[in-house]
């Protein structure tokens, strides 16, 4: 089959490599006909995270039809259009049966990579490095689910592929930052980056309740659909002396009651701090610019929350004694999926929630690098492509 490869740094090519199998009773194939790009992807085609080997397959979030399954799997069949979480869960280990699926016991089969950095491992990923299991990621033709009937969700008749695609990632990670935030009727969140997961936050806020959302970003473009699809207030961080200052005024003074951060260690921003970051990330000194994350820290009100789903590696200035101090709640987490899925689906069902809109480009599994280069450099308005089989 084809499939999209990593080859070493800024190097993806789509090369043709075995088909999976079936290698347990509880596997599925699917045929992938959706998969799209996702920021965390860049981590590694940078080489910021570590953990790829050449001829990895990359890509996480995807539909598909499924065409094969092995002999346990009951609950779906060849021919079913599905849906599946980015991280893989068993469904049966103490933290599945807790809805903490991406921390699954069970699926992450290299732990030794991990546990020395994390102190024990969490579940594995699709096509996102040694260190998160090494599995074979969805830019390709097929692909290899284990636990099926755990982690395929069926796609309700009459819905696109388009209008499910980010389910798979970016809408369950954002609602889970959103209903991190416990909001109440009347309340205000804020939300640092209008990528998918951003803009998906911003929804799932609104459909949690939030009073007001406030989004944060640098591109009119995103912005835009941040006040279209969200029903956001926005402000270009590049356009004001200070985010902590024009947060204040529009909140009375007091602040927003939640801040989102969604858009982790590839965060741009101005200034001296930025300055810094920037360069000490260069010289991989540290892995993060965590311009986003240390004025949602700020900015907060006191005694309020904090919801971290930027992905992170070591971060230094972090500024613990302004969390101490002013109170603030840290909720993170990698993505829940499996518990947040079926809810996304009745949202969409029922008219609530389309994500399709982050879908820009379209293009072939065969020009998927150019995708990559657009898609990382923002280029022609360039929010999501999705390549479509
Ligand atoms: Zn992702
Ligand atoms: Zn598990």
């Amino acid at each position: 089959m084809r499939a999209l490869c990593w080859n070493g740094v800024n190097d993806l090519r789509v090369e043709t490599v075995p088909d999976p199998k079936i290698v347990n009773p509880h596997d599925a194939i699917l045929r992938i006909t959706m998969s799209t790009t996702c920021g965390s992807d860049l981590h590694f085609i940078d080489g910021y995270i570590p953990g790829m080997r050449e001829g990895d397959v990359i890509g996480h979030e995807f539909v598909g039809e499924v065409v094969d399954v092995g002999r346990d799997v009951t609950r779906v069949k060849p021919g079913d259009r599905v849906v599946v979480p980015s991280f893989i869960s068993c469904g049966n280990c103490w933290f599945c049966r807790n809805q903490l699926f991406s921390l699954c016991d069970n699926t992450h089969p290299k732990p030794e990579l991990q546990e020395p950095l994390l102190g024990y491992h969490t579940g594995g990923v699709y096509g996102y490095t040694h260190l998160f299991g090494g599995y074979a990621g969805s830019h390709a033709q097929y692909m290899r689910i284990p636990h099926a009937d755990v982690d395929c969700f069926p796609i309700p008749e009459g819905i696109r592929d388009e209008q499910v695609l980010f389910l798979s990632d970016a809408a369950p990670t954002g609602f889970m930052a959103a209903d991190f935030c416990n909001i109440k009727p009347g309340e205000t969140v804020a939300v640092w980056g209008c990528g998918g997961v951003g803009l998906m936050a911003q929804i799932g806020a609104r459909l949690m309740g939030a009073a007001r959302v406030i989004a944060i970003d640098r591109l009119p473009e995103r912005l835009a659909m941040a006040r279209l699809h969200a029903g956001a207030e926005t402000i270009d961080y590049t356009q004001v002396d200070s985010v902590l200052e024009v947060l204040k005024e529009m909140t009375g003074g007091r602040g927003p009651d939640a801040c989102i951060e969604a858009v982790g260690m590839e965060a741009d921003g101005t200034g001296i701090q930025y300055a810094y970051d920037r360069a000490k990330q260069a010289l991989r000194l540290h892995t993060d610019r965590g311009q986003a994350l240390r004025e949602a820290i700020m900015a907060c009100r006191k005694g309020g929350i904090l919801s971290m789903v930027g992905v992170y590696g070591l971060m230094d200035k972090f500024p613990l004694g302004v969390m101490m101090n002013k109170g603030l709640t840290l909720r993170t987490a990698q993505q829940h999926g499996q518990k947040y899925v079926p809810r996304l689906l009745e949202h969409v069902v029922r008219g609530e929630l389309d994500p399709s809109f982050l879908v820009t480009h379209r293009m072939s599994l065969e020009d998927s690098p150019r995708g990559y280069e657009m898609f990382k450099h923002k280029t022609d308005g360039c929010v999501r492509v999705a390549f479509v089989q």
